[in-house]
């Protein structure tokens, strides 16, 4: 079978078959220290500086269990409406791999912290906007591996003349949040999967437990997918791609895979059950290893480890603490806003809604607030290739412009002219306003003079004007902003000038 027979439509392929999706999520926990020792367990450092004989699992070191990372998972786990286990154990998952140094992994197998719980997400749009209800089987806390490196011309490991191996990584506090088998969501499959990492992401950032950079690999997903002809009650055999890294390429891998496998069956072929390889640059997935099976990893309770049994005391008052969910927090900010759901979808898309937040608390109207955030400054983020937190604007800067303007002592181009000096680093808002003196001339004598000099100057302009030319306005307008150096309302000085000229609109 070739990898690039598939080629039938979504839609063609959910009339024969109906598909079986799964997402196995990874989160890198954003604890100060690794699951199991004290060495730092934050992204980077020199290679293999962050490691001690327990990370490296030196013979005779014994682990101790992060209390901050047993309590961030039951935390996503409260958020995901799971059980929390009473009693829950760390388990050995045993098998050989360079960037694993104790060649085992220190995991969860029967007794996890969190099993059976929900997370609502929502897809489509407008009038097709629906909630989808994906099953969370379980959410468990493991230890991260190190990381290899490829040496040689392909950066692979297939070609590759040598490897180097950073154990950095190994140990950090992993937590694994595992769906139920997600059926019913036919040709909306990509979506669904695309909305349920989203919201995954949007969700730890709430709770603040990880920093969830797909690109960095401190959120990574598999996704499991498998079709089945329709009306069968039977599931038919899954595959599991790896190396998902974006959102994008969550959507990208479903629908690679339902495609081939429907390829694959519409000729006659079985799928095998397999891991594969998702390819950003083609978006085509290719074959891996055969998938082990559970008894392959020879799991056994971790010996040097005391059994985990959460206080309920303690997990109660961490329920009562558990923050709102990030979609119905949407829903709630856009009722109180005046928004629709995909303008704040937009707004957290550009991770602005804080910034939004903050701008309408310091009095400024929401329609003005996601302006200047979604506008110009989204505009200049991207223009620079930075973020919009990274831009150096506050909601205090958006705010003072945002006001002077409504007291008609700024113009929108010179409210552009303000968030042009402080993103250069030339100080606030207020700041900027001083030093460039930037302020409408609000004398209305002293712009009533540049009006009439500006209609003298313009005499023929201004008859046809007087004959009914209104349109012609414009140019009279323009010599007075040009005159003011763009420190003039327009709007008021067409008004000053038809005026000035007798003639009404
Ligand atoms: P493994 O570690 O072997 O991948 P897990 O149980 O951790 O197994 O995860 C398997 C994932 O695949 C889960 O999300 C599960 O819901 C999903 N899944 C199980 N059966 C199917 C199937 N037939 N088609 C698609 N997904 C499936
Ligand atoms: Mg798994
Ligand atoms: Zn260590």
């Amino acid at each position: 079978m070739t990898e690039s027979a598939g080629t039938a439509d979504l839609e063609m392929v959910c009339q024969k078959y109906e598909p079986v999706i799964g997402l196995e999520t990874h989160v890198e926990l954003s604890t100060n220290s690794k699951m199991f020792c004290g060495c730092p367990a934050h992204f980077g450092g020199e290679a293999n500086s962050h490691v001690c004989p327990v990370c490296l699992g030196l013979p005779g070191s014994l682990p101790v269990a992060n209390r901050a990372a047993i309590e961030a998972t039951i935390r996503i786990g409260l958020a995901m409406n799971c059980q929390i286990a009473s009693r829950a154990r760390f388990a050995r998952k045993n098998y050989f791999y360079p960037d694993m140094p104790k060649d085992f992994q220190i995991s969860q197998y029967d007794e996890p912290l969190c099993t059976g719980g929900y997370l609502d997400i929502w897809v489509g749009e407008g009038a097709n906007r629906d909630r989808f209800r994906v099953g969370i089987t379980r959410v468990h806390l493991e230890e991260d591996t190190g990381k290899l490196t490829h040496g040689g011309e392909t950066g692979r490991i297939h070609g590759a003349s040598y490897s180097l191996v950073d154990y950095n990584r190994a140990g950090v506090p992993l937590v694994e949040i595992v769906t139920d088998p997600i059926v019913g969501a036919g040709e909306r499959a990509p979506e669904v999967a695309r909305g349920y990492v989203a919201e995954v992401r949007e969700l730890m950032r709430a709770l603040d437990v990880s920093d969830v950079r797909m690109e960095e690999g401190s959120l990574r997903c598999d996704v499991n997918v498998s079709l089945a002809p329709r009306g069968s009650s039977v599931w038919g055999q899954r595959t599991e791609t790896k190396n998902v890294n974006s959102l994008r390429s969550v959507a990208r891998a479903v629908r690679a895979e339902m495609t081939r496998q429907a390829a694959v069956l519409d000729s006659g072929g079985v799928i095998v059950q397999e891991t594969r390889h998702f390819h950003e640059d083609t978006g085509e997935t290719t074959g891996g290893r055969i998938k082990e099976e559970a008894e392959d990893y020879r799991y056994f309770p971790e010996p040097d480890l005391a059994v985990v049994a959460p206080d309920p005391v303690w997990v109660n008052e961490l329920k009562a603490n558990s923050p709102e969910l990030p979609s119905a927090k949407l829903e709630r900010l856009g009722a109180e806003w005046g928004f629709e759901y995909e303008q704040m979808r937009e707004i957290a898309n550009a991770e602005a809604v804080e910034l939004v937040r903050e701008t309408i608390e310091l009095g400024v109207a929401p329609t003005d607030s996601r302006k200047w955030w979604m506008g110009e400054l989204a505009r200049r983020a991207n223009e620079s290739e930075t973020d919009l937190l990274a831009l150096g604007v506050s909601a205090k800067d958006v705010a003072t412009v945002a006001t002077a303007i409504n007291n008609g002592e700024l113009s929108d181009a010179l409210g552009r002219q303000v968030f042009e000096g402080v993103i250069a680093g030339e100080g606030s808002a207020d700041q900027v306003i001083k030093s460039r003196g930037l302020a409408l001339v609000s004398d209305s004598g002293a712009l009533q003079r540049v009006v009439d000099e500006a209609i003298a100057a313009n005499a023929d302009v201004a008859e046809k004007v007087k004959q009914g030319k209104v349109s012609a306005v414009g140019v009279i307008v323009g010599a007075v902003m040009k005159a003011t150096q763009g420190k003039a309302d327009a709007a008021a000085v067409r008004k000053l000038v038809m005026n000035s000229l007798g003639v009404s609109d």
